[in-house]
């Protein structure tokens, strides 16, 4: 059988494919770009889903912290609709086929819950809008959602993902220089929570939610013990054999990043994957000094 990956040319796809591939999945990627084993969304949109799709993975979305680009109101249209139209051309995709897929698995983000020092947030926790950020989850997960007769046949599960760390892409691979170079540090006065998770824990979880029957709904997409800002630089500069002591004061990001874009760093959310562990996922990297050994080191 065979898994229909959008956005599984990406940092996180790339991954997934492979780790699909592996177990035996035939995987075709919807992309923007042709290639083997791809089709286009237009072909998508206008053939429908392909034969014997197991199940529907959506990754796709234009990469929020790509420094090159402007926050305009422009780029700001490009991220949500990267996002949200994919994810509604797919569910709509899903409920004009005759032959329905087991799963629907589609990503948002921990931005959704408010910034909080002290507030512990679960699947349970009730959502805000409140900015940029917490607007495009709630719309990228209602894009998701399935007419009732698709509901019957296939799964949808929403995960809502931390930072995803992993050697090749994402943010350690904008980290690794500076860090290298000895300049790595917190950012403001790192007390803020960073909500993270190791690339193959997520990848693993996607996994577990289109081979696990009656996983549905919400799953936090976080490690289990979660980490400040500053607990996070002192792992991942110990894991570099490097000091990482210089902070990153939070007005220099909002001067460069744009404030709305830069709360993403300078303030942060403690997640807990309440959920996603008693739906007996079961992970590989829980706290952040072994996840960030691995990310550094040969394991
Ligand atoms: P990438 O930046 O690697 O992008 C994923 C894919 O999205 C790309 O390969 C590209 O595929 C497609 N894409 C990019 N721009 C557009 C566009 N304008 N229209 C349509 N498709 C587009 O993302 P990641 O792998 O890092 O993340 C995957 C998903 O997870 C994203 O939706 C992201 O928001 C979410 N996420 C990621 C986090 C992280 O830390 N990385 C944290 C939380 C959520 P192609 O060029 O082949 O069309």
């Amino acid at each position: 059988s065979s898994i229909l990956v959008g956005g599984g040319t990406g940092f996180v796809g790339t991954t997934l494919c492979n780790a699909l591939r592996s177990k035996g999945y035939g995987v075709t990627i919807i992309s923007r770009m042709p290639g083997p084993h791809r089709v286009s969304w237009c072909d998508i949109q206008t053939k429908g889903l392909p034969k014997n799709t197991k199940a529907v993975v959506n990754l796709a979305g234009q990469n929020v912290m790509d420094f090159t680009r402007r926050w305009t109101a422009g780029f700001k249209q490009n991220v949500y609709s990267s996002r949200v139209n994919t994810t509604k051309s797919l569910a709509s995709i899903i409920d004009e086929a005759n032959e329905k897929p087991t799963a629907f698995v589609t990503i948002s983000g921990v931005g959704c819950y408010k910034p909080d020092k002290q507030k512990e947030y679960t699947e349970e926790s009730v959502c805000g809008e409140f900015d940029f950020f917490s607007k495009l989850c709630k719309d990228w997960e209602e894009a998701a959602h399935l007419s009732d007769l698709s509901n019957r046949y296939c799964r949808v599960v929403t995960i809502r993902s931390g930072v995803v760390l992993g050697r090749e892409g994402g943010m350690i691979k904008q980290l690794h220089l500076p860090f290298y170079l000895g300049l790595g540090g917190p950012v403001g006065n790192g007390e803020q929570y960073m909500p993270w998770i190791h690339i193959e824990d997520l990848t693993n979880i996607i996994i577990h939610a289109i081979e696990t029957p009656n996983v549905e709904g919400i799953l936090n997409g976080v490690a289990p013990k979660p980490c400040t800002n500053m607990e996070f630089s002192k792992a991942f500069g110990n894991a570099m054999r490097r000091p990482a002591l210089l902070p990153l004061p939070s007005f220099v990001l909002n001067m460069l990043l744009n404030k709305e874009r830069a709360v993403m760093i300078t303030e942060g959310q403690k997640v807990i994957p309440k959920r996603t562990i008693s739906t007996g996922f079961n992970y590989k990297y829980g706290d952040i000094q072994s996840a960030c050994r691995a990310l550094v080191g040969g394991n």
